[in-house]
């Protein structure tokens, strides 16, 4: 995904703690250039390169240094990715609900580390990426990102943009009134019975998030298609690699399809193409599909 330079969103919540971190980038970036100037003036100047150390003042010092430098240009990077993704976001969820005459109120982007206190309750990184429908906010630990492509083997920038738009599918239900809907019939059905809707409802986050991909193969940015070759595979390999029976089996080693939540593998790929192949709210009913009527409840 051609991303760099794009509009980074302005409803980003930055609480990593690292906010402030440009300190960290401007003392390591500092620290580098001048570790850098030193060793090429000693080994130019015939020094021996055994005794390194003690014009460095301390190897350990620069080593810290240099971790801290690659860690902070990570960071930065998936942080400007998932605000330019986030205002891509934006600009389409306002276009639709636009185009319906509808008002559409903008999420917020939480970034967070380790664990987050939400209107929702307090989570930790282990729960993955996640929406508050009570303070309308997406929650996101960057490191997912590498969780996504190291454990799950969903690498690629899209991968993220998909989990992203994801959440965000979140919050439009969560704007058509159909996360209230569901609450409601969460009181009158067993947990089993609702787990039926559950999934119908990450489902249709799915198609959302393929809506969402479908705009973004027709937007450009600076003359270019901001959609790159292998993007829209990526998003499907994340879909396929987090559906339900695939983590339970990594994790159970058998599947408990009464648990599912989320729904199959091949559940959530096709209902992200059908959502790319669309590109409308009108063909995302997946409660309708599975005879499941929110009307009627
Ligand atoms: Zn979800």
């Amino acid at each position: 995904m051609k991303w760099r330079g794009g509009r980074q969103s302005a409803n980003i919540d930055d609480r990593t703690g690292r906010s402030s971190g440009s300190g960290g980038k401007l003392v390591a970036g500092g620290g580098i250039g001048t570790v850098i100037i030193a060793v090429l003036f000693f080994l130019l100047s015939g020094g021996d390169i055994g005794s390194l150390p003690d014009v460095l003042g301390g190897s350990n010092q620069a080593a810290n240094y240099q971790t801290e430098n690659v860690a902070t240009d990570a960071y930065t990077e998936e942080k400007e990715f998932s605000a330019v993704v986030f205002g891509h976001l934006e600009d389409y969820w306002q276009d639709v609900f636009q185009e319906r005459q509808e008002a559409y109120q903008d999420p917020t982007l939480v970034l967070f580390t380790d664990s987050v206190q939400s209107a929702c309750g307090y989570a930790t990184s282990q729960v993955g990426p996640f929406y508050c429908p009570a303070d309308e906010h997406v929650y996101l630990d960057l490191s997912f990102a590498n969780e996504l492509a190291s454990k799950y083997g969903a690498s690629g920038d899209f991968a993220m943009a998909y989990v992203i738009a994801h959440e965000v599918g979140h919050h439009v239900q969560n704007e058509l009134g159909i996360t209230q809907q569901l609450e409601k019939i969460r009181q009158q059905v067993s947990d089993t019975e609702y787990n039926e809707y559950s999934v119908r409802l990450e489902l249709q986050a799915d198609y959302l998030a393929g809506t969402f991909a479908k705009y973004l193969a027709g937007e450009t940015y600076q003359g270019q298609p901001i959609l790159e070759a292998g993007d829209i595979e990526e998003a499907i390999t994340a879909a396929n690699a987090i559906g339900d029976d695939t983590l339970q089996k990594e994790y159970q080693g058998y599947v408990v399809p009464d648990s599912f939540t989320h729904g199959t593998s091949a559940q959530r790929v096709a209902w992200f193409n059908r959502g790319y192949q669309y590109g409308d709210l009108s063909h995302g009913d997946t409660f309708k599909e599975n005879n499941l009527d929110l009307t009627n409840q």
